[in-house]
């Protein structure tokens, strides 16, 4: 199994996996981009939209939502999202391409399968969720104000991880936001800090964890070398271990 974020951040975020193997699964995790945007970054990556087996919406923000509908119509694609999130964005299930996700609920592609959970995030029913193709695991956390102890026990055994390192605590409390939305980023329901990232990680670290991509970095909260040493000195890894996921450009293709 392999994968790639195709682009994180606060202005959109999707990240490709794909199974190995003669008859190879694709699944785009949120599609938080226009769709001309989102197709010249699925070309770059190597994978054309037909190729595309599954999307999967984590929550409703326009960051992840993006061009869902306009993809998922125009290539027949089907879309699993929570209810909520389906709800929440109006979602016209037209093509009958809809597919509801819940926390818990397995979702079985032919290559590849989804497990979902519940975080905790401003949203309507926000999920995130792990991918195995049977042999490996990767977490994506992106999006959430705390860990509560299911998440944690959802990420046990990973092999990769996208984890959320959105604000440094301190750039935040200095930043030019204004104090509800310093209050809004920074509380239960927003997103992780660097020091919470860190601890998670550190929690789920296990001998066999391979790469750790850290993704959904603010631009005005945060610098990528404050992250890797935040999670460098978690893991007992080199700073240069910690792979940032951009804005730009994602992260390079990684096997797990
Ligand atoms: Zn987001
Ligand atoms: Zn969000």
């Amino acid at each position: 199994m392999r994968f790639k974020s195709l682009g994180s951040g606060s202005s959109g975020n999707a990240t490709l996996v794909q199974s190995s193997g003669s008859d190879t699964c694709n699944v785009l995790i949120d599609c938080g981009f226009g769709l001309r945007q989102l197709l010249q970054r699925l070309e770059k990556s190597g994978v054309l939209p037909d190729q595309l087996d599954a999307i999967f919406i984590t929550h409703e923000h326009g960051d992840h939502t993006g061009c869902v509908q306009a993809l998922s119509n125009q290539y027949n694609i089907p879309v699993w999202m929570s209810a909520g999130t389906a709800a929440a964005i109006g979602y016209v299930n037209a093509s009958g391409l809809l597919r509801t996700a819940s926390n818990g609920d397995v979702i079985a592609l032919n290559g590849l399968q989804l497990c979902p959970f519940t975080v905790p995030h401003d949203a309507r029913e926000p999920l995130q969720l792990t991918c195995t193709d049977g042999a490996a695991k990767l977490g994506v956390l992106t999006d959430l104000g705390h860990a509560t102890a299911q998440v944690l026990e959802k990420l046990q055994g990973c092999h990769a991880l996208i984890l959320e390192c959105n604000h440094d605590t301190d750039l935040l409390a200095a930043s030019v936001y204004p104090p509800f939305l310093k209050r809004r980023v920074g509380g239960h329901y927003g997103h992780l800090a660097n020091s919470q990232a860190a601890d998670i990680a550190g929690a789920v670290l296990h001998s066999r964890l391979k790469h750790v991509v850290a993704a959904h970095l603010s631009q005005q909260n945060n610098l990528p070398e404050l992250v890797q040493k935040c999670l460098a000195q978690a893991l007992s890894c080199s700073a240069n271990d910690i792979i940032i996921a951009s804005q730009k450009d994602g992260c390079p293709w990684l096997s797990v």
